[in-house]
């Protein structure tokens, strides 16, 4: 990992080399002002390139871009999922404690960004945006690279039966997925849960990274709705294909 403020990135989980750019971001990076699901011209860039955020409801479903995005364009909508086929969009997702996952294949030429809280990784975002990307771009699982991004750490995250229940009901190896086991509370380990959900769906453990920092014990670099009790910010955290020159 490189923490080259205001943002991070994992070089050995793709670079401009392999036709991606991506970044994890921290509080030192604040998004500029935009609206949700309106389409952000980056002007700085010498190629035009796009980033698009849009609404997260702390669902499974994906919003799928695969044509070129226009001025003109408004996705309203709630999706915790992105993917592109197009090559200079950004796809973001904002996150503060939930864990940010990037996703690419060089081959087919694909990239996703999904934003998993609890709800939404036990729910199995993360494997149906892979199934969603396979169905619709014959990627093959064992093509993609992932990257786990900072979230609250299994240090942290204490969670009650709301979360326990379901998991326990859901994943036979759920004592493995939490610290700190003491019935009705415990702390949860939410990357481990979403690397091996990758993991399962056939992604090789050597293309899958995690970024282990935990969004509440790093106050300086990064928002924490747990630590904060309140959405003070978050963080963007996006991945693209570069432009064709
Ligand atoms: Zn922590």
């Amino acid at each position: 990992m490189a923490v080259s403020a205001p943002v991070i990135t994992v070089p050995a989980f793709g670079s401009a080399h392999d036709g991606v750019r991506h970044f994890f971001g921290t509080r030192h990076r604040t998004p500029v002002a935009y609206e949700t699901g309106v389409p952000l011209l980056d002007s700085v860039a010498r190629d035009r390139t796009w980033t698009l955020s849009v609404k997260q409801v702390h669902g499974t479903d994906a919003l799928i871009v695969d044509r070129p995005i226009t001025r003109a364009d408004r996705f309203e909508g709630g999706w915790d999922a992105l993917i592109t086929d197009q090559p200079g969009v950004t796809v973001a997702v904002r996150t503060a404690d939930c864990v940010p996952v990037l996703l690419y294949d060089r081959r087919r030429k694909a990239v996703a960004s999904v934003h998993a809280g609890w709800r939404g990784a036990l729910a199995g975002i993360v494997p149906k945006t892979i199934e969603l990307m396979v169905a619709r771009f014959a990627v093959q699982p064992s093509d993609l690279r992932v990257s786990i991004g900072p979230s609250a750490g299994p240090c942290c995250y204490e969670v009650d039966h709301a979360v326990l229940d379901p998991l326990r009901h859901s994943r036979p190896d759920w004592p493995a997925l939490v610290r700190d086991d003491r019935g009705s509370k415990a702390r949860l380990d939410l990357k481990a849960l979403v690397r091996r959900q990758t993991s399962e769906i056939g992604i090789p453990q050597e293309q899958i990274t995690v970024v282990n920092v935990c969004t509440i014990c790093h106050p300086a670099l990064f928002y924490s709705y747990r630590r904060e009790g309140r959405v003070k910010g978050t963080m963007l955290n996006g991945i693209s294909l570069v432009s064709r020159s």
